[in-house]
């Protein structure tokens, strides 16, 4: 990383997704200089997003808290602030004369990369020199995906951050108490918050690497079992209350030393996931309008929403299906859930999104925007880049349409959890299934089959994989085989 040394005497450390203060890059490296003081800002544009709920707020705030207090153990002050990044920092240089501005690089939605390009004028204007440091696997700028893997595994095997002490406060400013939801003018969340902050992502991660974990893989598919055989780290991850190169180094070190095969085969299946999180962001990175529209612009105009489709959105499908209440048992049961707790597993989030695109043949951007306010865990790069693989818009992946009746046989065989979720079910109380489902889905394979046969969407198709797949075998692009979708019906159909 760039070599910052003290030349000037006042760093200012800025806290985003990054609320820690162990593996913390510009809080070890402000640790070097005269003076230092912390800061977290809480922006309009973030409240204002159509991402953004009072859950993440909530689960930000309460991390907050815990950072100001181990910041304080250091001897560091934190500030919160609320405004715009260039009108803080204007109203905070006429109380301070900090000369460097110290961050984590963030791969956000829109609002954030123009933030940050304020930022990057407001710090050349004032002479204020602003260094960014990777928290992930994410590269800027990357120029080729081949290689990548390496300085995934280089960086995430790289030594932590020296732990930052012995801070000389800067003079005059004292920490700021932490807003409440109230006072930033939100209501309470409509889930509970989860513990948030340093500690509770340690022990969410010892808790599964000491056991939880054992049964990873078997636990992983149904909702079921998922809530408690998963890691629960996502909304850790998130908010960067633990980083994702400790995760993995806690993760080799226990897959090295247990005496337990099944835990190390199964931290295993794990530990490759870590991975597949930079890769999704990577995605976002490198393409950061894919949060907006489809990947494969030969898709372009198929549903009706996708901002070139002359048909409107079908609000009325789209409310039943945010509500919970499309007459399919176990598509509303999940998503019953994930509205209640704010978090969902792969699989159940997968089939959410592919009865919204395939059944109902909604286009992806609205209900992800519902979906990420739902999420606790909302990580941009990872859910545009699934809400379109799981809409077919991505042009390389498999269609993966979900059968709820088979997700419902496979994954809840004696009903106990749709009962829990829909108790209706069964009742006069309870809707009619909101599509046929066998015409439904006829359509809508007739529709996208069509179109991935043309020569158009193959050529695309390629070009698309050589900029965002994944480099199994270490070929260059141009000698890789390209993965190519499959495009016709496999013998069982293509219902998982
Ligand atoms: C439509 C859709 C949207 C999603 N949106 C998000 C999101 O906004 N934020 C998010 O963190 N995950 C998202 N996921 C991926 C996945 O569902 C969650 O990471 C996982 O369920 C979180 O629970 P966990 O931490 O217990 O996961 P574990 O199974 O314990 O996995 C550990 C970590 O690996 C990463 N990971 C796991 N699965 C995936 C995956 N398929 N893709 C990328 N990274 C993965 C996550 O960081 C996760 O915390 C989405 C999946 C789908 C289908």
């Amino acid at each position: 990383m760039n070599d910052v040394r003290p030349p000037g005497p006042t760093a200012l450390v800025w806290f985003k997704r990054d609320l820690r203060v162990r593996d913390h890059a510009p809080l070890a490296e402000a640790a070097h200089f005269e003076s230092a003081l912390g800061l977290v800002v809480i922006e309009p544009a973030w409240l204002a997003s159509p991402e953004c709920d009072p859950r993440h707020v909530g689960f930000l705030l309460a991390g907050v808290a815990a950072l100001q207090r181990d910041l304080a153990a250091l001897g560091l002050p934190l500030l919160v602030r609320t405004g715009t990044m260039p009108q803080v920092l204007q109203a905070l240089r006429r109380e301070l004369r900090f000369t460097h501005l110290f961050s984590h690089e963030e791969t956000g939605p829109g609002w954030s990369y123009a933030r940050d390009l304020a930022v990057a004028d407001w710090c050349r204007s004032q002479g204020v020199q602003w260094v960014e440091w990777p928290q992930t696997g994410v590269v800027r700028r990357l120029r080729s995906r081949t290689g990548w893997a390496g300085r995934w595994a280089q960086r995430m095997n790289a030594p932590e951050a020296a732990r930052a002490h012995g801070f000389k406060a800067a003079a005059g400013l004292q920490p700021t108490p932490v807003p409440t939801l109230g006072q930033l003018g939100l209501p309470a969340p409509g889930a509970p918050v989860p513990p948030a902050g340093e500690a509770a992502a340690w022990a969410t991660l010892e808790s599964f690497l000491a056991g939880r974990g054992r049964d990873y893989r078997r636990a992983l598919s149904s909702p079921l079992t998922a809530a408690e055989g998963c890691s629960r780290l996502s909304a850790h991850l998130a908010f960067g209350t633990v980083s994702m190169r400790c995760v993995h180094q806690a993760t080799q070190a226990r897959i090295a030393t247990s005496a337990d095969p099944a835990l190390a085969h199964a931290l295993r299946a794990f530990a490759g996931r870590l991975r597949w999180h930079c890769h999704f962001m990577q995605k976002l990175e490198d393409e950061p309008a894919l949060e907006a529209r489809n990947l494969a612009r030969t898709v372009d105009g198929l549903r009706p929403g996708d901002g070139v489709a002359e048909a409107p959105l079908d609000r009325e499908r789209l409310q039943a299906w945010c509500e919970g209440r499309t007459g399919y048992p176990m598509v509303d049961a999940c998503m019953r859930q994930l509205r209640a707790t704010g978090w969902l597993n792969f699989r159940m989030r997968a089939m959410l999104v592919s009865f919204a695109a395939y059944h109902l043949w909604l286009h992806w951007r609205e209900p992800g925007l519902f979906l990420a306010r739902q999420f606790l865990d909302f990580e941009p790069g990872i859910h545009w880049s699934q809400m379109q693989m799981q809409s077919g818009t991505t042009g390389i992946n498999t269609l993966r349409i979900y059968s709820p009746a088979k997700q419902a046989r496979d994954h809840d065989p004696t009903g106990r959890y749709v009962r829990r979720w829909v108790p209706e079910m069964g009742t006069a109380a309870y809707p009619a299934p909101i599509v046929d489902e066998r015409s439904a889905l006829a359509a809508a394979k007739l529709k996208l089959y069509g179109l991935r046969q043309t020569a158009d969407a193959q050529a695309e198709a390629d070009a698309i994989q050589r900029k965002h797949g994944s480099r199994r075998s270490g070929l260059p692009p141009s000698k890789a085989p390209v993965r190519r979708a499959r495009t016709t019906p496999g013998p069982q159909g293509e219902l998982f």
